[in-house]
């Protein structure tokens, strides 16, 4: 089952692992604006459009974005706080 304390490993831009407890797994499509959020591993939610998904809980976070820069397809609205 899922653990909801274990800690999310974020991976910074300067290659720099920082641990961080993740509170909130959800991000917005920007082709078609809607925000999706997904609440457990295996929890596939995918936007309107179908350009990306997210998928896991506060423990293991994955998203899904056509090729390129994902910012350009998605922003991030997850939380976090710092351990
Ligand atoms: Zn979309």
């Amino acid at each position: 089952m899922i653990i909801r304390n274990k800690p999310f490993l974020f991976s910074f831009k300067k290659r720099r692992d920082i641990l961080r407890k993740l509170t909130k797994n959800a991000i917005c499509c920007l082709t078609c604006g809607d925000i999706i959020e997904s609440k457990t591993v295996h929890d596939f939610q995918t936007c309107r459009c179908g350009k990306v998904l997210v998928d896991g809980d506060c423990g293991y976070a994955k998203r899904i974005s056509p090729p390129g820069v994902p910012s350009e397809w998605y922003e991030d609205l997850y939380e976090w706080k710092e351990l």
